[in-house]
C-alpha cells in the first residue's frame, strides 16, 4: 500500500517537474501542425519524444529532489546521512561542493552549540549558591548541584513547596509570578540547618524551556554566625566591663557619703577600689591580646623558636603563683626538641594561661605536671586538626589535679567568656578569655588543642606544634 502511494506520488512529481519542459516545445509543434509547417505523423513523433524526454529528466529531477530532502532531514535527526544518497548527490559536483560545506557548517555549529551547553551546565553547577528555576506550575525544571547537595535529594519536577513550605517563602514566590518584581527574604532550610538569603527573580524573557522563576540562595549561615559571635562579644565585655565600673562607682559615693569621716573605711573602700580597676585593667589587656592575635592570624609565624626556652620562662615566672598554693610545677624529663617556626609572645601565651590555669583549678598542694617531646602518632580529630603534611608535631601537655570538667562542657571551653562556674571563675580572677586566646594562638601555628578531663580528678591540655 504504501510503496502503491510511493510509486504514485513519484510519477504525479516526475509529470509534475516534466510538465515545463514539455508544454513550451509541445505548443510549438501544435502551432506548426496546425499552420501546415510539420505533417501530423512528424508532429506527433516530435510530441511523443518531447514527452519521454522530459519525463525522463521530471524523474531525474524528482530523485535528486528527493535524496535532497532525505540528506537534510538525516543530517538534522543527527544521524549519519546513507552512502547511496551521498553518491547519488555527489554526481553533480556544484551540488556535492554545497552538501560538503553544509555538512560541515552542521557539524561546527553543533559541536559549539555542545560546547557551549556543557560549559554554561558547568558554571551552572560549580556555582556556590543555590539555583533553582521554576515554570508557571511552580514545579522546578533546574537545579545545579549546590541545590542537590543543600536538600540531599533531587528536586526535579518536584513542586516549590519541596523547597520549603513556609507560607512566607510560598506567597513570595507566588507574589512574584503574579506582579512581576523580584523579591527577596531570609529562609531556613531544615534539610542541612543551614540560612539562606533567597532572592526570586522572574525570568526575563520568554523562556523556550517553560522557565518562569528563577531562585537564587546564598548561604548566609556563616555570616549571621559572625555577627551573632560579634555582638554576643561586644555584650559580654560590656558586661564585664559594667561589673567592676559599677563597683567602683558605689564605692566612690560610699567614700563621699557615709565613709567620709571614716579614714579606716575609706582606705579598706580605696583597696577595693583598686581591685576592681585591676580587674578592668587584666580584661582590657586580654582584649587587645585577643585583637593583637587576630590582626595576625592571616600571617603565618616566621620566627624559629625553641619552645623549650620558652617552656623554661613561663614556668619560672609561674612558680611564685603556684607557691601560693604550694603547689610544684614538674617537667617530666624528655629529649632535645626540635627547633620550630612560631611567635615567642603568642606561644608564651599559651603556656602561662594554661599554667595559671592549672594553678586556679588544681587543688592546693597538689603537683602541676608538664610533659613535653615529639609525636609521630596522633588521635583522630588531632589528625584531623593539623595540617595534611604534617607527620611530626611537638607537644606540650599540662596537667592538673583539681575539680576536672564535665564532658558536656568541654566542647564550649575555647569559646569567648564561657566559663563553667561564672561565680568560680570570677572568684580565681578569670574572664572566659584564656582558652579561646589559646586556641586562636594555636590556629595561627596550624596546630591542635586537646583537652582531657574527669570530674573530681583533674584536667589536661595538650598542645601539639607541628614541625
Ligand atoms: P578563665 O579566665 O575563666 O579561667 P579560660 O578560658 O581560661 O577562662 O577557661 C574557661 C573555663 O574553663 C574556666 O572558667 C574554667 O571553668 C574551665 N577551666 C579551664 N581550665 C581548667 C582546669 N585546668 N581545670 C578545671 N577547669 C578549667
Amino acid at each position: 500500500m504504501e510503496a502503491q502511494t510511493g510509486k504514485k506520488r513519484m510519477i504525479i512529481k516526475s509529470v509534475g517537474y516534466a510538465l515545463p519542459r514539455i508544454i513550451l516545445p509541445g505548443s510549438l509543434i501544435v502551432i506548426a501542425a496546425i499552420s501546415h509547417l510539420l505533417t501530423l505523423p512528424m508532429a506527433l513523433g516530435l510530441i511523443m519524444i518531447i514527452l519521454l524526454s522530459g519525463i525522463a529528466c521530471g524523474y531525474v529531477r524528482y530523485r535528486e529532489i528527493e535524496a535532497l530532502s532525505i540528506y537534510i532531514r538525516q543530517l538534522s535527526d543527527d544521524r549519519k546521512p546513507a552512502d547511496d544518497i551521498i553518491q547519488f548527490l555527489r554526481k553533480d559536483t556544484s551540488l556535492a561542493e554545497s552538501l560538503d560545506e553544509l555538512q560541515h557548517n552542521w557539524r561546527n555549529k553543533k559541536t559549539q552549540l555542545e560546547t557551549m551547553l556543557a560549559e554554561s551546565k558547568i558554571v551552572f553547577d560549580t556555582m556556590p549558591d543555590v539555583f533553582v528555576m521554576l515554570n508557571r506550575r511552580l514545579e522546578i525544571i533546574r537545579a545545579n548541584s549546590a541545590a542537590h547537595e543543600a536538600f540531599k535529594r533531587n528536586l526535579k519536577w518536584k513542586n516549590c513547596d519541596a523547597i520549603s513550605a513556609d507560607p512566607v517563602f510560598l506567597q513570595a514566590v507566588q507574589s512574584v509570578l503574579e506582579e512581576e518584581t523580584s523579591r527577596s527574604i531570609e529562609l531556613r532550610i531544615p534539610e542541612n540547618g543551614r540560612d539562606y538569603s533567597l532572592r526570586i527573580e522572574r525570568f526575563p524573557v520568554a523562556s523556550p524551556g517553560g522557565i518562569a522563576l528563577i531562585l537564587v540562595m546564598h548561604d548566609i549561615t556563616e555570616s549571621k554566625r559572625m555577627k551573632q559571635l560579634v555582638s554576643d562579644f561586644v555584650a559580654n565585655a560590656s558586661h564585664e566591663i559594667r561589673t567592676p565600673l559599677t563597683g567602683i562607682i558605689g564605692l566612690i559615693e560610699t567614700i563621699r557619703t557615709s565613709a567620709k569621716d571614716d579614714p579606716q573605711a575609706r582606705e579598706t573602700f580605696l583597696e577595693m577600689m583598686a581591685e576592681q580597676a585591676k580587674r578592668m585593667n587584666d580584661l582590657v589587656n586580654e582584649l587587645l591580646s585577643l585583637s593583637k592575635i587576630e590582626i595576625n592570624a592571616f600571617s603565618t609565624p616566621k620566627e624559629i623558636v625553641h619552645v623549650e626556652d620558652i617552656m623554661a620562662d613561663c614556668i619560672q615566672q609561674m612558680e611564685a603563683l603556684a607557691a601560693e598554693k604550694e603547689m610544684d610545677i614538674l617537667v617530666e624529663p624528655h629529649n632535645d626538641l626540635p627547633l620550630i617556626k612560631g611567635d615567642t609572645n603568642e606561644l608564651a601565651m599559651v603556656l602561662t594561661n594554661l599554667l595559671s590555669n592549672a594553678i586556679k583549678y588544681g587543688n592546693a598542694r597538689t603537683p602541676i605536671h608538664v610533659h613535653v617531646g615529639t609525636t609521630s602518632s596522633f588521635a583522630l580529630e588531632i589528625k584531623e586538626a593539623l595540617p595534611l603534611e604534617c607527620k611530626l608535631a611537638i607537644y606540650i601537655a599540662v596537667s592538673d589535679n583539681g575539680e576536672g570538667i564535665s564532658p558536656d562542657h568541654l566542647p564550649r571551653l575555647t569559646e569567648r567568656f564561657y566559663r563553667v562556674d561564672k561565680a568560680r571563675s570570677r572568684a580565681v580572677g578569670g574572664f572566659g578569655l584564656g582558652l579561646s586566646i589559646v586556641k586562636q594562638i594555636i590556629n595561627h601555628h596550624q596546630g591542635a588543642l586537646q583537652i582531657e578531663s574527669v570530674l573530681g580528678q583533674g584536667s589536661k591540655f595538650t598542645v601539639y606544634l607541628p614541625v
